[in-house]
């Protein structure tokens, strides 16, 4: 991966925020690094005596980032919540609004502590899909160690907020970071990088991807695509009983989109699908979208049934029933990829999700056995970001 800095536009920005928010723009602008509202940035500017940590808000694009989609906090404050003991997210969200450095703001990231708590100016936060295809495997110590050492320290899995910050701190702060560390690996989930300007920061996240690219590649493990069959031309007009038991199960009616293109329907057709399409996304953040597994085949009863126990354990009755048990991909060896959203836009960002989910398992497949996050910390992925219960009671009027 190269970098796309340029002197003369960061020349020409006037001041740090604008800055952050140009480096900002050129991840959020790969899709190979953060898709649909994944990934955050952040910088620590000094102001009126005092430090403010402006970490990208919720609900704004990597790619369409400006100085204004920063939310300014003081750090001093967020410090002081980092440290509090088993702090819920809910809990975390409220004190983090009494550190707001001024309103209106954008409201906090999940992250906000993380990027907070890490001691450098800027802080970047990606799901590259080459770290996740070298890292999601089982042996995951062992390919970590060979890739990045110190150079990235591993942060075994935690959910987002308040746990995954204080996970990082204490990798951050074990033996196992040295003067070489750039950043951090999160297991199943992606990755961190720092550094104390923006210009080193931005390019470290480049370094640490660059080196999961280069594993792959000398694994046999980067060009990997085999190509398909064209999707058979009766595949799209047997779907339409599929989508209406789709919809019922769903409670309202799904927009659907097909991917048929050479990759889906190479993955659609493997072999070893019934365990490597099983194990979860790449990671959890793309569950919002694409649920935790496909349905394979057409039996939406099935897969409804099993995916209710799933939201049972995982979240019990009361939150699970906030949220629907349809699928929203669906595998076919005929069609490839089938995927199903309450808008169009939500069908799509579905597909293109699960797109960028295929090219990791087979990458992951092709040097190891692919992993994902556990199924119980995947359900609470989608019920905390998916905004699930906000969606139900809009829809519901
Ligand atoms: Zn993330």
């Amino acid at each position: 991966m190269i970098s796309l800095w340029r002197s003369a536009v960061a020349a020409s920005c006037p001041d740090e925020l604008a800055l952050r928010a140009y480096s900002s723009r050129l991840l959020g602008g790969d899709p190979s690094l953060v898709l649909h509202g994944g990934g955050n940035t952040s910088i620590k500017l000094g102001e009126n005596g005092a430090t403010v940590v402006y970490v990208k808000g919720t609900g704004s694009d990597l790619a369409q980032v400006e100085a204004s989609s920063f939310t300014p906090l003081r750090l001093d404050g967020v410090t002081q919540v980092l440290v509090r003991p088993d702090m819920d997210n809910a809990a975390m969200m409220q004190a983090l609004d009494a550190c707001l450095a001024r309103r209106p703001a954008p409201r906090p990231s999940i992250e906000t502590l993380m990027h907070g708590g890490l001691p450098f100016r800027c802080v970047e936060h990606t799901h590259a899909d080459a770290v996740l295809a070298a890292m999601n495997v089982d042996d995951i110590e062992r390919v970590h160690a060979e890739v990045y050492g110190e150079r990235a320290p591993l942060v075994p899995y935690h959910h987002s907020g308040h746990a995954l910050a204080c996970a990082c701190m204490n990798a951050f702060n074990s033996h196992r970071r040295t003067r070489n560390t750039i950043g951090l690996i999160l297991a199943f989930h992606g990755l961190v990088a720092f550094g104390d300007d923006v210009r080193s920061s931005y390019e470290n996240m480049i370094e640490l991807v660059t080196r999961a690219e280069d594993y792959l590649r000398a694994r046999g493990a980067w060009d990997v695509f085999e190509t398909a069959h064209a999707a058979s031309p009766a595949a799209s007009q047997s779907l339409a009983a599929m989508h209406d038991e789709i919809n019922t199960v769903a409670g309202a009616p799904l927009v659907m989109q097909i991917g048929s293109d050479p990759q889906c329907l190479a993955f659609a057709r493997r072999d070893d699908l019934a365990d490597i399409a099983q194990q979860g996304p790449a990671t959890p953040q793309h569950a919002v979208y694409t649920r935790r597994v496909p349905l394979m085949g057409r039996d939406v009863q099935t897969y409804a049934a099993r995916y209710r126990e799933y939201l049972d354990a995982s979240l019990g009755k009361a939150a699970s029933r906030l949220m629907d048990a349809a699928p929203r991909i669906v595998l076919d060896p005929d069609a490839g990829v089938i995927a199903f959203g309450t808008t169009a836009r939500e069908a799509t960002m579905a597909l293109e999700m699960y797109q960028h989910d295929i090219a990791i398992i087979t990458r992951a497949s092709a040097h190891g056995r692919y992993r994902a996050a556990p199924a119980a910390a995947i359900a609470l992925a989608e019920f905390e970001y998916g905004g699930y219960a906000a969606k139900q009671k809009i829809n519901s009027k």
